[in-house]
């Protein structure tokens, strides 16, 4: 699903970010990306919608080479990988309902589809009760499980998630793992990058760290290993 190989970033200000990684991550997994600050984890995870492109190497998702890929086809892949941040980016003056819907209505599905499709990520998230809010009526978490379901309403087979917690007190950080989990064990990749020892420790998944622009540790059921 994601194949980085000899991947090198170097940003115009001449920061090298990424300094050579080799990855690969199957369809299904569900992946933390862990380090340190300034480590290159957001840009790690930012190659993979081609919100930035590599220097040198490949960067293959889903068959398709990001590196060489035509600016106008740019669209119709982020419409294949939903993306989280920390914090939400939700558009303020339009409803919960239309922040989820807009992904929808760019793509031209009939209003039937779109109501039917919005109801159901809405259902996904429980937040089925809030459709008509504007996202500052809502609480942090609620805040983050709406940009989830806008995330996931085109079906994308991978769902990056930069920090998605990062904003959130701990009980409600775990109403998002158990999201994120339900959404990964439909059969959806999800690549999460997290400063959070309590959750990468207590959920034993896979752990990339990287450190000064390498891969330092990639582990199955692994650990945050460092402190919190
Ligand atoms: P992390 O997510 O692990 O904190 P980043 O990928 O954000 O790491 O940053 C890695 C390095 O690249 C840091 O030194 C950061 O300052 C630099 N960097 C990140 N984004 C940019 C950018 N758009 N322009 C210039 N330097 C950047
Ligand atoms: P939290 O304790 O998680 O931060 P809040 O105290 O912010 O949550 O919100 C608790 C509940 O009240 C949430 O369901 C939220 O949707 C609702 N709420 C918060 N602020 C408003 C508001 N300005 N208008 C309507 N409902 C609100």
């Amino acid at each position: 699903m994601i194949e980085m190989q000899s991947v090198y970033k170097t940003y115009p200000n001449g920061v090298t970010a990424l300094n050579g990684i080799d990855v690969h991550i199957e369809q299904g997994e569900f992946v933390y990306v862990v380090g340190p600050s300034g480590a290159g984890k957001s840009t790690f995870t930012r190659l993979m919608f081609r919100e930035e492109k590599p220097t040198k190497g490949t960067v293959l998702v889903n068959g398709v080479n990001l590196s060489s890929l035509k600016e106008r086809k740019i669209p119709k892949l982020r419409r294949q990988i939903g993306v989280v941040y920390q914090d939400f980016r939700l558009l303020p003056r339009l409803s919960v309902y239309e922040n989820i819907a807009f992904a929808l209505e760019v793509i031209e599905e009939s209003p039937k589809n779109i109501k039917k499709r919005v109801m159901e990520v809405l259902d996904q998230v429980r937040l089925k009760n809030k459709a008509r809010f504007i996202p500052d009526e809502l609480s942090g978490g609620e805040q983050q499980r709406v940009s989830i379901a806008r995330a996931i309403v085109n079906h994308p087979k991978l769902l990056i998630a930069d920090e998605p917690t990062g904003n959130l007190d701990p009980d409600t950080s775990w109403e998002i793992m158990s999201i994120l989990e339900e959404i990964n064990a439909a059969g959806t990749t999800v690549v999460m990058a997290t400063h959070s020892k309590d959750i990468v420790d207590k959920m034993r998944k896979r752990v990339i760290a990287i450190e000064d622009g390498l891969v330092a540790r990639d582990e199955h059921r692994g650990e945050y290993g460092y402190e919190a």
